[in-house]
């Protein structure tokens, strides 16, 4: 463990009042659990601190405690703070239109991707973490922060999404020791799993058909991909967080080594997710896109260009690279 970080980090918090915890674009429920668990738990601390993300949040996180702080860029654009806190973010252009503001001001790191540019002051890149909100429970404690049920709650919604609910490689005994104790201070699994996997619509599960239909197989089948084109969401009445998790699905095909989705909300951006079941190192090609991600899930986006495009362009990449690992 990288006690070393987390001692300076722990004493530069200590020492400020005025923070600013940002989170990045696109969030999923590790990125929002740690945004709110820091939040919370710098609250409990007495600091002056605001959160925000440069993104609207899916609404079923809304139910979280913690996530109702959460502010967006207007609101939060001209707040001077003494220190800003960036969770979940491998670069700086993941926190969307505040990158420019890290530049203006003390910044701290804490994330768990290994593309991590480390872009802040201070940084704690743990890639061996499975979710951020590890990292964050661990900070929590070393800052004194106490548990209630509802910081119990908020955190452990990061530990359980960021593994597939205990399922994905990343689960490893430290995983179930923090979820654990998080249990034990008043989180409930049951209702993180109803609230997160069982709150579908019925326009959901039909554009998810939409995806099964636009299947597509390369390399005998280790390579499954699929799209989603703005047309489609439109058609089903989904905005882009309808199809969060899509891509896992598409790695549940028994031949898969790798699997993409193409997904295009708003109009003209694209959103490539890749995922790899045992041995593909998706993050590298999703870093030389321009993206990032750990070695199982990463992901990249293009703008301004048409679906098409960007699946001739990304496609073959998987395929050099599933043929090189294979003849390596
Ligand atoms: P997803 O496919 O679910 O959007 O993302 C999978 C992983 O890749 C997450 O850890 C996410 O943070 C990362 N990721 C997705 N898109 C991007 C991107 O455009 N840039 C970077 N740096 N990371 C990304
Ligand atoms: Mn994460």
């Amino acid at each position: 463990m990288s006690s070393k970080e987390i001692l300076s980090i722990t004493a530069e918090i200590l020492s400020t009042n005025r923070v600013l915890i940002l989170g990045h674009i696109m969030p999923d429920g590790d990125d929002i659990s740690s945004v709110a668990s820091l939040y919370l738990g710098l609250k409990k601390l007495d600091k002056e601190v605001r959160c925000s993300i440069d993104y609207d949040i899916p609404s079923y996180y809304k139910e979280f405690p913690g996530v109702s702080a959460i502010e967006n860029y207007e609101s939060t654009c001209d707040y001077d703070p003494e220190l800003i806190v960036v969770v979940d973010s491998s670069s700086p252009d993941r926190v969307g239109r505040f990158a420019d503001k890290l530049k203006l001001f003390k910044t701290i790191v804490i994330d768990h991707h290994a593309t991590n540019t480390m872009y802040g002051n201070l940084n704690w890149v743990d890639e061996s973490s499975a979710s951020c909100a590890q990292m964050i429970y661990i900070l929590n404690n070393s800052m004194g922060v106490e548990y209630d049920r509802e910081l119990a709650l908020a955190n452990y919604l990061g530990i359980a999404t960021d593994t597939g609910f205990f399922k994905y490689s990343n689960t490893d005994y430290r995983v179930f020791q923090v979820a654990s104790q998080l249990v034990k201070l008043g989180a409930e699994p049951h209702f993180v799993s109803t609230t997160i996997l069982e709150n579908k619509t019925l326009e959901q599960l039909q554009l998810l058909s939409t995806m099964i239909n636009n299947i597509k197989v390369e390399c005998d089948g280790q390579l499954v991909y699929s799209h989603l084109t703005y047309d489609d969401y439109v058609l089903h009445r989904c905005s882009e967080d309808a199809s969060s998790g899509f891509v896992s699905e598409l790695r549940s095909v028994k031949t898969a080594e790798a699997a993409v989705l193409f997904s295009e909300f708003p109009q003209g951006e694209i959103h490539v997710s890749m995922r790899s079941k045992r041995w593909l190192d998706v993050s590298a090609i999703a870093f030389t896109l321009g993206g990032g991600g750990h070695p199982r899930a990463a992901g990249c986006s293009f703008s301004g260009y048409n679906i098409e495009y960007v699946i001739d362009e990304v496609i073959p990449l998987l395929k050099s690279s599933l043929r090189d690992e294979l003849k390596g």
